[in-house]
Parts: C-alpha cells; structure tokens; sequence
C-alpha cells in the first residue's frame, strides 16, 4: 500500500514507511520518538531560557519519557502514576512539578516523600493540603483565563480568579509554604501565538497587583496550548516559541524563572494512526452523504473530535480518486460515536471496507484517552519505532 503525501506539510518519513508495509489488526498508535526529540529541541530555541515541562498527560509512552529525561525536559505531572512514571526514567524529583490544582493528601506526600517540591493550587484548601503534606513546599498560584481563543479551550474547571489571587498568597505564607507565582493555560491549540496576547495582558495585571501589595514573584508558568498541524496552517514551533517569549517578554520584563508545559505541541506530529474502514454505506439512495465507519472512534483514542474540535487529517491509499464529503463515525453502538458530522470530511469515492487510512499528528491525547474496551473494542495499541 502507498499514502499519498496530503497537504503541505512533511509527515515523519519513519511513520509512513512503516504504515505502507505494517500488518495490523487493530488500530494502532505508531509513535516516532525521534520526532519528538526534534519537536523538543526546536520548542526549546524558541523558549531561551524557559523550562520545558513536558505535559505527561498529552502522552505517557514510556519510551517519550525516557527520551525526554536523556535530553534534559522537566515535567509536568497531573498525578501519582504520572510521578512515579518519571522516576521511574530517571527524572530527578526537583524536575517534575505537580500541577494539577485537584490533589489528594496521599498523593501529595507521596509528591513530597520522593522529592518533588513545586506544586500549583487555586484554592484555599488546596493549600491547606499542601502545607500538611508537604510542608514548606513551593506553590504557584493557577490563574482563570476567560479569553482563550483555543481550538480546544480548558474552560473554568481550572484556576481562581484575579481577585482571589492576593489572598491565597496571603494564606500560603500563613501555612509556611513558599508562593513563588502564577501559571495559567492559554488553552490547548491556540493555533497563533498573538492569540495570547489578551491572556498575558490579564495575567500580568495580577502579577503587577501582587507586586504592588509587596510580594515579589519569580515565577511564571506560562502552561501548553502550542498547536500541532491539523490541516490549518501553524507556525513552526521555533517560530511560534519565540513570538510567545516576546509576548511575555513585551508585558513581564525580566522574570527570574519562565515554565512553559506543552503536550500536545510535543509529541501530536510524532504519531499516527493506522485504521480501518469497516463499512462504506448510505441511509438512502438519494443521501448525499456516505457514512465511513472506522475501527476507531470516540472512546478508542479518539475522543478530541467531541464537538468536532480537533479534525484530524486522513490518509488514505486511495487518495489519487476524486473525492467527496462524508459523515465519518466510529464502530461502538453508541450515537455519540460520530466524529466528523457538522462539518463533513472528504474522502475517496471509492473508499471502501477493508481499505487501511492513516490519521495523521494523533500523538497527543490519543492513548491516554483510549477507553480500557468500551463496548468490547479493544484499546489503541502503540508501537514505538
Ligand atoms: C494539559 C496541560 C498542559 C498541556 O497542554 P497542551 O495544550 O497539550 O500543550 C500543560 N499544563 C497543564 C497544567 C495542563 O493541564
């Protein structure tokens, strides 16, 4: 089988020879972790002096980790198992923060009892938490952003508000923490960096209050939100990088110490998936729609198409045909199982069952979603090349 190469961008040259030739009987991750060490380093001349956190979340592949600890990322861990995970490569403790805002005490003093000392909160009693479990550590503050222009927004569960800002600073010294500053999230895939500008402009007013009122941060976790390649044009991520840095540089000055978290900017173009079509069929001979069905769908890997947010770009070995949209769905008898309905995809006329397609940059958020075996589909295998 050959893929035709679509759109104007250059896919891992590692991935399509392996897909052209692979025998899968099953939906399959296909994961180039030289690829992600390219993205890391090319993040990296963008960033200057900011440390990478790499965003477990996005992809906890134990070979991207490892990678990722040989050539010197930091992490951001949302848990326990994420923790311990990084360990487990060799991260040393001070390199991982523990940035989810929604933590347990027991897993606090676990973050605590193996050396981990930076933790996020947005809320008093997170604080408290904090302060019993892991006492002295150093906290930064999560702030709400309300003008994220993202594709996939991270809404209001996440980070307090403006106002509340100078009172758990307040709080953290009174519980003997050690409130070093503020992070946010700009929200995942914001596909152009001037899309932060709106968001720094309001972080750096509570930076500017918080100093105005005698604190003295030096922290600014500026999150992830850098985009992949899904169709829209996106800048390189050096490129975008480094009109961010300028952003923050343009609104904060000289900060002692900047974080940036990206996941999905990190390891997305370093995957694809290898699927199947199971059935080409339409509801009426008049539809002008067909309905694909894939072997893979929301609850198998594919879950950041809910809303259609995420639209991922398909390969297909029949690309060379005329095409024509489509209504593309999942296999589980479950009528949230439609991927792309609103606004239909486009695909070969002569797709049928049988045919394999590729979905292209599906590293980030792909595994880490895939259900255990909803319906009894079996979960999305990955093969690190
Ligand atoms: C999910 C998450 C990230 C990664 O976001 P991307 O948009 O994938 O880069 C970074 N930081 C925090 C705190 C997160 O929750």
């Amino acid at each position: 089988m050959t893929i035709a190469a679509q759109g104007a961008f250059a896919p891992s040259t590692r991935i399509d020879s392996f897909a052209a030739t692979a025998l899968v009987d099953r939906p399959t991750l296909v994961l180039d972790i030289d690829r992600v060490e390219a993205q890391y380093h090319a993040l990296k001349v963008g960033l200057g002096f900011a440390h990478i956190h790499y965003a477990v979340k996005a992809n906890p592949t134990r070979e991207i980790i490892e990678r990722l600890v040989n050539i010197g990322s930091h992490f951001d861990a949302a848990s326990r198992g994420e923790i311990e995970l990084c360990l487990s490569q060799g991260a040393e403790p001070g390199h991982i923060s523990f940035g989810n805002t929604i933590k347990k005490p027991a897993d606090i003093a676990f973050a605590h009892h193996v050396g981990v000392t930076l933790f996020a909160a947005d809320a008093g009693e997170e604080l408290e938490k904090i302060a019993e479990n892991a006492p002295g550590a150093e906290v930064y503050i999560r702030v709400l952003v309300e003008n994220s222009e993202a594709d996939w927004p991270l809404s209001r569960k996440f980070g307090c508000r403006a106002s509340m800002v100078p009172d758990l600073f307040a709080r953290a010294i009174e519980l003997g923490l050690v409130p070093v500053g503020l992070s946010f999230h700009v929200g995942s895939q914001t596909r152009r960096a001037e899309m932060w500008a709106p968001v720094l402009d309001s972080v750096a007013g509570i930076w500017r209050d918080l100093q105005d009122r005698g604190y003295a941060p030096t922290l600014l976790n500026i999150g992830g939100g850098f985009p992949a390649y899904y169709g829209d044009p996106v800048d390189t991520p050096t490129t975008y990088a480094s009109r961010v840095m300028g952003l923050v540089t343009e609104r904060f000055g000289q900060v002692a110490r900047v974080m940036a978290e990206p996941g999905r900017g990190m390891v997305a173009e370093a995957g694809a998936i290898l699927a199947e079509v199971v059935l080409v069929s339409k509801k009426s001979e008049d539809d002008t729609h067909r309905w694909v069905y894939l072997d893979i769908g929301r609850f198998s890997g594919l879950a950041e198409t809910e809303g259609e947010a995420i639209r991922y770009q398909i390969a297909t070995p029949r690309d060379f045909d005329s095409f024509g949209p489509c209504i593309l769905a999942g296999p589980s008898c479950d009528s949230a199982d439609v991927l792309y309905e609103k606004r239909p995809i486009m695909l070969p006329l002569t797709l049928k069952a049988g045919d394999k397609v590729v979905i292209r940059n599906t590293g980030a958020y792909t595994s880490s979603y895939s259900s255990v075996g909803f319906n009894g589909f079996p979960p999305l295998d990955v093969i690190v090349l």
